[in-house]
C-alpha cells in the first residue's frame, strides 16, 4: 500500500491520489459510455445528494472535500451512505477539482444508480401530464425541461429517438436536483406512438405551423402528453400527424422560434394553469 490511498478510517476511505482506481471510475462518468458501463451517474451538491437519498435513489459513493468532515449534515449522509451499502470517500480538493472538471468545485457529490422508467410501466391517469421530447440534442434544454416539469408537476418525460443524456453531468446540473423528482423513460417513435394509442392520453404536439394558440384547448378532462421537437428540426411528420392538436405560441418580433425549453416552459404552465395554485406560494 503505497502514500495514504487505501488508509482506511472507519469505512471511509482517504484519497489523495487522481490514480486511485475508484476515482478513475468516477471521473470516466464524465463519459456516455461509462456511465452506461457502469450504469451510474454523478450528482453534486451536499442538498441535492440529500434529496436523492430521502427520495430513495441508490447510492453508490459519496465524496467529500477533508475540509467538509465534521459537519453534521454530512456525518449523517455519510452514515446513510454506508448503511445502505455505499462507500464514503474523503479526498483532496485537487481530487474533487479533477472529478468535477471545475476550479470551485462543490464539496459533496454522490456517485448514483441510474434510474429508468419503462415505457410499459408509463400509465397516465387523472389528469396527468407527461412532456414528450422528439430527439432533444441540447443538454441544458433537457435539464432545463426536467427541472420544469418537476415544478409544474408533470409526472415524467418521454425521450423519444436518440437524445442526449438525462444522466450527462451538464443535464444533472440543469436539473438543478430534479433528475431525482421526475420519471424520465426512453423509447422510439414507433414504440411511443403504440403506447400512447395504447394509454388514452390526448397528445398535443408544438409546432411553428400549428393552427391553435396554446392557450385555446381544454387541458383538464384526462391525461395530456405535451410534444416538443428537435431544436434544428422541430416535430418531424410521423409525430406531428398522430397529435390531436398542433399548437402554436404566437410570436412577434424577429425571431422565428422560441428556444425548446422555453417553449416547454410556456406551454407547460398553460396546460397545467388549472392544477396550480394562485394567490402567492
Ligand atoms: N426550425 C425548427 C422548426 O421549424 O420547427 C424550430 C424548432 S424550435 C427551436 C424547437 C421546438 O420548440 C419546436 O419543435 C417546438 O416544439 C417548440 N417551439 C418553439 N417555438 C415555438 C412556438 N412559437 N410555438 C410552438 N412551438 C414552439
Amino acid at each position: 500500500m503505497s502514500g495514504d490511498d487505501n488508509r482506511r478510517v472507519g469505512q471511509v476511505k482517504e484519497v489523495t491520489s487522481l490514480s486511485n482506481p475508484i476515482v478513475k471510475d468516477i471521473r470516466a462518468l464524465a463519459m456516455k459510455k461509462f456511465r452506461d458501463a457502469q450504469d451510474a451517474f454523478m450528482a453534486e451538491g451536499l442538498k441535492l445528494v440529500i434529496d436523492a437519498m430521502d427520495l430513495g435513489w441508490t447510492i453508490r459513493t459519496l465524496v467529500f472535500a477533508k475540509n467538509q468532515r465534521g459537519t453534521p449534515a454530512l456525518e449523517k449522509l455519510a452514515a446513510k451512505t454506508k448503511a445502505s451499502g455505499g462507500l464514503v470517500l474523503e479526498v483532496s480538493e485537487k481530487v474533487l477539482g479533477a472529478i468535477t472538471r471545475k476550479d470551485n468545485p462543490q464539496m459533496v457529490l454522490g456517485v448514483f444508480k441510474q434510474r429508468w422508467m419503462p415505457l410499459k410501466d408509463v400509465r397516465p391517469t387523472g389528469n396527468d401530464v407527461y412532456v414528450a421530447l422528439d430527439r432533444v440534442r441540447d443538454p441544458g434544454n433537457l435539464g432545463t425541461i426536467i427541472r420544469t416539469a418537476d415544478a409544474v408537476g408533470a409526472k415524467g418525460v418521454i425521450l423519444i429517438g436518440d437524445t442526449t443524456d438525462p444522466f450527462s453531468v451538464e443535464t444533472v446540473r440543469a436539473t438543478m436536483g430534479s433528475i431525482f423528482a421526475v420519471r424520465v423513460t426512453k423509447a422510439n417513435a414507433e414504440a411511443f406512438l403504440a403506447w400512447r394509442k395504447a394509454s388514452g392520453a390526448r397528445l398535443f404536439g408544438t409546432h411553428l405551423k400549428g393552427s391553435v394558440d396554446y392557450r385555446q384547448p381544454k387541458y383538464d378532462g384526462g391525461p395530456v402528453i405535451l410534444m416538443m421537437g428537435n431544436e434544428q428540426q422541430g416535430l418531424p411528420e410521423q409525430l406531428a400527424d398522430a397529435c390531436d392538436q398542433l399548437i402554436r405560441i404566437p410570436q412577434t418580433g424577429r425571431a422565428d422560434s422560441l428556444n425548446l425549453a422555453v417553449a416547454t416552459g410556456v406551454a407547460l404552465y398553460e396546460i397545467r394553469r388549472h392544477a396550480l395554485p394562485s394567490g402567492g406560494i
